[in-house]
């Protein structure tokens, strides 16, 4: 179950083609989505989400940053798990 009150604010939100990514957060708030991000299940597509809504809290992959993460997706190790799954089988 993933924690819907997150509560951030960004740019500009693109979802376009990206390499070898799901998701990437600039330090101007823009945020940007690959377009094949809707065909992965839905749990994992919120953990990508959630990954890039926090890199606007903390931009980088601190403790602090995981911690967050969980606090919004507290399965994010087995999304992050199942992730790897996609990416092998989409060859990603
Ligand atoms: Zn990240």
């Amino acid at each position: 179950m993933i924690n819907q009150n997150i509560s951030v604010s960004y740019n500009k939100v693109t979802v376009k083609y990206l390499k070898s990514k799901w998701g990437s957060c600039s330090n101007k708030k823009n945020l940007n989505f690959h377009y094949m991000l809707s065909s992965l299940p839905v749990n994992i597509m919120n953990y990508i989400i959630v990954h890039e809504l926090v890199h606007l809290i903390e931009f980088n992959h601190s403790e602090r940053f995981w911690d967050l993460v969980k606090l919004y997706d507290p399965n994010y190790k087995e999304h992050t798990g199942l992730l790897k799954i996609y990416n092998d089988i989409l060859c990603f």
